[in-house]
């Protein structure tokens, strides 16, 4: 993490007449301090304690002859590194109507040498990723413009904008992390610097065709040039993502010059309410104990919020046009400056992990650990035992549970599904166990998934067995049956002897075996057939 205030630096933009009323000291190493003479015949009215000259401290203060290449390599590029190694960046120019923002931020379109900010930035940075090889990089370009709270896509493709109204609108939504996504703003991918530059050509010309005298669009609005970087190195599944903003904001001067004595400082209106509400979001940040910084106010303010007091290395120009006209501007510029210098950002490495290249990784993962173990086993293991496996896993299990040898051990290898699945066989043996104690049947073993033939067999020669036995007993009955019979016929005055208990019982037990008795001979045991008929 990074812990860093938001940089500030001012550039003043040239002017004809030799100005002298201002100076800047560069003496010390990472400072510089811009002092601003009010002229006498200003003095008087300007403020109140008749103050003749102010100083603000910047990082840097850059004069007038300052090129454009000497402000990114300053400025730009070390935001720029930063972003390419996976930290957020903002670049932001505020200043009045006129004072170079533009100028700074996009360029001069006059010569080549005057490219601003951007086009220096796309060309570095897309130097930059075809130097490293290392890594595979996407980068993708966004262009916003905020204009009365409205946003506007600058980079759709499908439009021919004639009036702003015309491109695409983009909203603000707020997800439950409170992360900020802008709805209907395209990602346009850029692969090399040329498709980047276009999409700014594309982008600057839908901003100029879209401005009319009434909506004043270049002074009113705020354009929100975004570089996306995604990186991550190849067969890894951690990526890398930042984002590079380089914004430039609309006029801050004031509507009402009032004129009246010490009060034009304090009383002044901005032309342009949003600029007010990031006023009101930075005298929040510096503030100490402030827990709430009003970012939704306005939606310049909702989509800069990382850049202001979160995760985001940012930096502020403040661009100057000290003349007389404007001296009372530029100092207020300056104070905000110097407020802005009070804000502490925390930027993080923007760093997550793909869940898509993690599957990716771990299915080459489980195929290399198989091939390893065909190597070291010599046996190549599906997911599922095989049913030849699971029935000869079984054969082990019933053998091992028959065995009274309290020592005997139960060899199945290192095989962690049939590990698995003799744990799940003695679990289902427990449980079996444990409700036939509370009350069931008597306990068996517990049915394994494929009956085995052998047993089958065992069964029905028992019910064989079983069977016969019943037909003898019937047999047996009967025979016994008739001998009383016919005893009765040869002695009728003996009357009959019973000999199956109680009568009503008897009769039934007769009853229910006619139905079914076929006669065979054996011996006769009647103990047998009470046990067997009362059950
Ligand atoms: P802003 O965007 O702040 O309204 P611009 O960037 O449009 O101001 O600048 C106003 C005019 O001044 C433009 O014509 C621009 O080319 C010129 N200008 C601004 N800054 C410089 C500079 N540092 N060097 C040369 N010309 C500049
Ligand atoms: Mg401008």
């Amino acid at each position: 993490m990074v812990k860093q205030t938001i940089q500030i630096y001012a550039r003043v933009k040239p002017s004809r007449r030799p100005p002298g009323i201002y100076s800047i000291s560069n003496e010390e190493a990472a400072a510089s301090s811009l002092e601003i003479i009010v002229p006498r015949d200003l003095a008087d009215g300007f403020v109140n304690n008749k103050r003749e000259s102010y100083k603000f401290r910047f990082q840097e203060t850059f004069d007038q002859e300052t090129k454009q290449e000497a402000i990114f390599e300053s400025i730009a590029k070390p935001v720029a590194e930063s972003v390419l190694t996976g930290y957020n960046g903002t670049i932001f120019a505020y200043g009045q109507t006129g004072s170079g923002k533009t100028f700074t931020i996009t360029g001069g379109a006059e010569r080549y040498s005057d490219r601003g900010i951007i086009p220096r930035t796309l060309s570095y940075i897309f130097e930059q990723l075809q130097k490293d090889s290392s890594k595979v990089y996407t980068a993708h370009i966004s262009y916003l413009e905020i204009y009365n709270e409205c946003g506007y896509d600058l980079l759709d493709p499908r439009h021919e904008a004639s009036k702003l109204e015309d491109l695409p609108k983009v909203t603000i939504m707020e997800d439950p992390e409170q992360n900020i996504h802008l709805k209907n703003l395209s990602l346009q991918p850029a692969a090399t610097e040329e498709e980047a530059l276009n999409l700014l050509f594309l982008g600057d010309t839908n901003r100029m065709i879209a401005e009319t005298p009434m909506n004043q669009a270049s002074t009113r609005s705020h354009c929100i040039f975004t570089i996306h970087i995604s990186s991550k190195e190849p067969g890894s599944a951690t990526v890398r993502r930042s984002k590079l903003h380089l914004v430039d904001l609309a006029g801050s001067e004031r509507v009402a010059k009032t004129g009246v004595a010490g009060q034009l400082l304090t009383e002044a209106k901005y032309i342009n309410l949003s600029l007010h509400y990031l006023e009101q979001v930075i005298i929040a940040l510096a503030e100490k104990n402030r827990s709430h910084v009003p970012y939704r106010n306005s939606m310049m303010t909702s989509v800069l919020r990382d850049s202001l007091g979160g995760n985001c290395m940012t930096t502020m120009i403040a661009t100057l046009s000290i003349d007389k006209r404007n001296i009372d501007e530029s100092i207020s510029t300056c104070r905000f400056a110097q407020r802005v210098a009070l804000i502490r950002n925390e930027a993080v490495l923007n760093e997550e992990t793909d869940p898509q290249l993690v599957i990716v990784r771990l299915k080459k993962e489980i195929q290399a650990l198989k091939d390893e173990i065909v190597l070291i086993t010599g046996e190549q293991r599906t997911s599922d035992l095989t049913p030849d496996e699971l029935q000869r896993l079984e054969e082990q299990l019933h053998n091992f549970l028959d065995d009274v040898d309290r020592d005997s051990v139960l060899e199945v290898g290192a095989d962690m599904r049939k590990i698995h699945y003799c744990f799940g066989f003695f679990k289902r043996f427990f449980h079996e166990k444990k409700s036939s104690d509370s009350g069931g049947s008597s306990p068996e073993r517990p049915a394994t998934t494929s009956a085995r033939p052998e047993e089958m067999k065992k069964l029905r020669d028992l019910l064989q067995q079983r069977d016969n036995e019943i037909n003898i007993l019937v047999s047996m009955i009967k025979k016994e049956k008739r001998r009383n019979q016919d005893a009765a016929y040869k002695i009728p005055s003996t009357p009959p002897r019973p000999h199956t208990g109680p009568k009503g019982e008897g009769n039934s037990v007769q009853r229910g075996l006619q139905d079914t008795a076929t006669p065979s001979g054996g011996d006769t045991r009647p103990i047998a057939l009470h046990r067997k008929t009362g059950a």
